[in-house]
Formats: structure tokens, C-alpha cells, sequence
């Protein structure tokens, strides 16, 4: 079965095997090395300097680190205004809301692309922004060097989600205002599910807030940072990443993911369209890691899915209000070119029977 979803993705044989490897207890320095080699592999995907920066590992999903990271980050007394174009901004919202983050929401339909000099307009009084990278709801990059540099220039820390973007997107992690990106394991890294991290700038650590027991990021960092953890990690979560970010490096690192997804992305997108299939936004609007089509006309979702499944492929619904309009193909994990030609095949045969 390929997964088409966007996250856990389809596993290479090479990360695979990295879960046979030895049992290891979390207390002995043969663990340490283990984490240390994954969190300066995570900064060294970005070449971020390791002074500057530091990755925080966590045991969780995705969204374990977008908590962390708006938990912990948001220092205490600290307004947050939270940018909202789809279901992951909306999770913020309910993040920040949990723990009580004085925050404003900006909201646009999820359809939609961000108002930068509208954010802009609105930052008087706001110590953080937030806001996703790649809008997975939709397939959307939103724009984010502009408003990091307006961040930059009145010392308000971003927070980005960059769940489903690092790894294969450019982030502009020093030119701007960033203090901290979450991100996983099981999405763009083509790690399995389990490990999470946010990578935080050192110098707004200092600030940060102790809102949260288990995901307080202060105390992992600190830990870490002496080859120590506070609980049990997902020991094999972490051998399955740190294989992955090897692959990567030997791959070509981030360009080398970036063009390989965009390229998968671009086959997806003509294909489709040779079958009448649209993109539901502009491809240069777009991420290279997931991309939504309109479902083709007499084909609901669950017949498309399910039909596709029987071929061997896992495709996404659309989320909320969109789950009858849209469908969503992730490009992510270890997929080729003759998979996405079976893919366009097989909907192909779909439509024709129709
Ligand atoms: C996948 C994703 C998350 C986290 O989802 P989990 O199911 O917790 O891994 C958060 N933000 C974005 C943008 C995502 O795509």
C-alpha cells in the first residue's frame, strides 16, 4: 500500500530496518548518542548554527510539538495573535485557548491566502505571532518572509508550524523574525510516527514559559542539552528519524527533497488536468508536498477513495466543509515516478467507468 496521506508516509526499507536495531534503556549513554545525532542532524538540515539554535525532542505526534512550542513559547504575560487559514490555525487558536495565552485570531476562509499588511497592522501589543507554513487543510504555502521581517523589526517572536513543511520548503530561519518552528518525524523527514521537535532559538528559551508539565520546553531542552531526558522516550521513533535524516543528507538534503516532491507534484498536477482533474489553487501558490484537486464530476470521495484503495493507494479526504468538493494527494515518503503514473492510471480507469 503507498500512503498518499500526508503523514505517516510510506517508509523506505532503509528506515524500516533502523526499528530492528538493539533494545535500548534511555539512561545509557548508547540512547544519548542516539538523541544527539538527531538533534544535530535536525539543525543541520537547515545549517543552522548550534549556537544560535537548538532542537528540542519530544515524544508525540506533530501536534505535541505545535503545543510545546505555543506553550512554552508565548512567554508569560505575552499576547499572541494567531494567523488562521485552515484546520491547523484553528488548532492554535484551540491551543492557546487551553492554557489560558491572552491571543487574537486572524482569520481568513480557508480557501484563502493571509492579508500580510492587514497582520501587519494588527501587531501593537503582540509579543508572538503564529502561524502554519504549509496549510495541509488546503495545500497552501502561506507567504511568511515578509511578515518575519515585520516581526524582526518590533522583537515579536514568529512561531511557525512547519509540521508539514520541514524538511522539503525553504524556511528562512535567520534573515527574519523566527524563534521557533515545530515539526515531526513522519511527514517530510520520512521517519515514523512518535518523535516531534521544535527547533528554538537559544536566545528566546530564556523567555519561555512553564505552562505545560510533560511538553515544558525549558526543562527538555535543559535535559537534552546534558545528554539527559526527563521521561521515557519512543526509543524506536528515534532510530527510525535519525536513519531518515541519514537518508536525507546522503539524498542531497533539502534542495535535493524539495526538487524530488516538486517533481512528483508536477506529474500529479498534469496528470489530472489531462483528465479534466483542477487543482483547487494555482500550483505556484502551492507546497510541493500536497497538493488539492476538485473531485472529478460524478465522483464522490468515498467511491474515489475507495476504489483507489483496492489499487493500492491511500488518498485524503478534504477536511470540514470541504470533504465533498475536495481530495488531497501528498507526495511525501518514498514514492517515485512510475508510482504517480500507476496513480494517474488507475484514476484514469476510475473516471472512465464513471
Ligand atoms: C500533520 C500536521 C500537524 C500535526 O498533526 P499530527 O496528527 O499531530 O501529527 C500540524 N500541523 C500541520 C500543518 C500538519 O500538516
Amino acid at each position: 500500500m503507498l500512503l498518499l496521506n500526508p503523514g505517516p508516509v510510506t517508509l523506505t526499507e532503509r528506515v524500516r530496518k533502523s526499528l530492528l536495531q538493539t533494545d535500548l534503556c534511555h539512561r545509557e549513554p548508547e540512547f544519548f548518542d542516539l538523541q544527539d545525532e538527531a538533534r544535530s542532524r535536525l539543525l543541520a538540515a537547515y545549517s543552522l548554527d548550534p549556537k544560535v539554535w537548538t532542537a528540542v525532542l519530544m515524544t508525540g505526534s506533530g501536534t505535541a510539538a505545535v503545543e510545546c512550542m505555543i506553550a512554552g513559547m508565548v512567554r508569560q504575560g505575552g499576547r499572541l495573535l494567531i494567523v488562521e487559514n485552515g484546520v491547523y490555525g484553528e488548532r492554535i487558536a484551540q491551543i492557546a485557548s487551553q492554557y489560558g495565552i491572552d491571543h487574537e485570531v486572524v482569520k481568513y476562509a480557508w480557501m484563502e491566502a493571509p492579508d500580510t499588511d492587514a497582520i501587519i497592522a494588527k501587531l501593537d501589543g503582540v509579543t508572538n505571532v503564529a502561524i502554519i507554513h504549509h496549510e495541509t487543510t488546503t495545500g497552501r504555502l502561506n507567504q511568511i518572509d515578509e511578515l518575519s521581517a515585520a516581526c524582526k523589526e518590533r522583537g515579536i517572536g514568529l512561531l511557525l508550524d512547519g509540521v508539514s513543511s520541514f524538511g522539503a520548503e525553504h524556511i528562512d530561519f535567520n534573515g527574519g523574525g523566527i524563534t521557533a518552528v515545530a515539526a515531526t518525524a513522519n511527514k517530510c523527514l520520512h521517519g515514523v510516527p512518535g518523535a516531534a521537535f521544535v527547533i528554538a532559538k537559544r536566545e528566546a528559551l530564556q523567555h519561555a514559559a512553564s505552562r505545560t508539565y510533560y511538553l515544558g520546553i525549558t526543562r527538555l531542552a535543559k535535559l537534552q542539552d546534558e545528554r539527559n531526558t526527563p521521561f521515557t522516550p519512543s526509543v524506536h521513533a528515534y532510530y527510525a528519524l535519525v536513519e531518515a535524516l541519514r537518508e536525507f543528507e546522503d539524498e542531497g538534503g533539502l534542495e535535493a527533497r524539495h526538487a524530488h516532491y516538486a517533481g512528483l507534484a508536477e506529474q500529479a498536477r498534469s496528470g489530472l488536468a489531462a483528465l479534466g482533474i483542477e487543482g483547487a489553487l494555482p500550483a505556484e501558490e502551492s507546497s510541493v508536498v500536497l497538493r488539492a484537486y476538485r473531485l472529478p464530476k460524478g465522483v464522490t470521495y468515498p467511491v474515489l477513495h475507495d476504489a483507489l484503495k483496492t489499487e493500492g493507494f491511500v488518498i485524503y479526504a478534504g477536511q470540514g466543509g470541504l470533504s465533498n468538493e475536495l481530495f488531497r494527494i501528498s507526495t511525501m515518503g518514498a514514492l517515485g515516478p512510475a508510482d504517480i503514473d500507476r496513480l494517474i492510471a488507475s484514476i484514469a480507469k476510475i473516471v472512465r467507468q464513471a
